[in-house]
């Protein structure tokens, strides 16, 4: 299916699962070699990232923590920029090598507060995995983000972990926005 509805919204397929497997395998490959013999901690941003860190957690052959964290602040398809709290934050992780997983970066205001929060901790070392990054959307630089499986346009993606107000997250591929054409005179 390359056209789907969610809710009163009209989306296109953007990537297919197959792909999302293959990078994700490449990821994790990366990230076993970058992280022999150090059992570093991942820790899931919810909810968006349910099903990439599973995927992703299963390419992982050496000797790891799994934690989540929740951060809410995102309503319909535009980010609200106010961040309001993190909930579940793992609270041992100091000297601990970090890994952040995130479904997508955008503005990426959301990840610098996670961010702010971890180092409170004075962890050993934090690096940031995101499946989907927006170049051009993105308002703050991160200098922790060491893996991304995909840059995309600044449109607003479905699927995959990924919500249009609450619905979309179980599909396995990623959609995005349809742009409406103008209405030509
Ligand atoms: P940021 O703070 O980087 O602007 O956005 C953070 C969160 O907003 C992401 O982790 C994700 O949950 C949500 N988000 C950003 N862009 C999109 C998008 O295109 N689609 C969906 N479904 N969520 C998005
Ligand atoms: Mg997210
Ligand atoms: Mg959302």
């Amino acid at each position: 299916m390359h056209n789907i509805q969610v809710a009163d919204k009209a989306f296109e397929l953007l990537l297919e699962n197959d792909n999302i497997a293959k990078r994700t395998r490449l990821i994790g490959i990366q990230i076993n070699l970058d992280y022999e013999n150090r059992c570093p901690i991942f820790i899931g941003v919810l909810n968006g990232s349910f099903l990439f860190m599973a995927d992703l957690l299963k390419e992982i052959n050496i000797s790891c923590e799994i934690g989540f964290v929740k951060v809410s602040s995102y309503k319909g398809t535009e980010s609200s920029g106010t961040i309001k709290q993190t909930f579940g934050l793992p609270e041992d992780l100091h000297n601990r090598d970090v890994i952040i997983v995130e479904d997508i970066v955008d503005t990426g205001f959301t990840l610098k507060y996670i961010l702010s929060e971890v180092y409170k901790q004075n962890p050993a070392s934090v690096k940031v995995c995101s499946l989907l990054l927006k170049p051009t959307a993105l308002q703050t630089p991160i200098d922790e983000l060491e893996y991304v499986g995909f840059e995309i346009a600044n449109e607003f993606v479905v699927g995959y972990g990924l919500d249009y107000d609450g619905l979309g997250r179980n599909l396995i591929d990623i959609y995005r926005a349809k742009t409406v054409a103008p209405n030509l005179p």
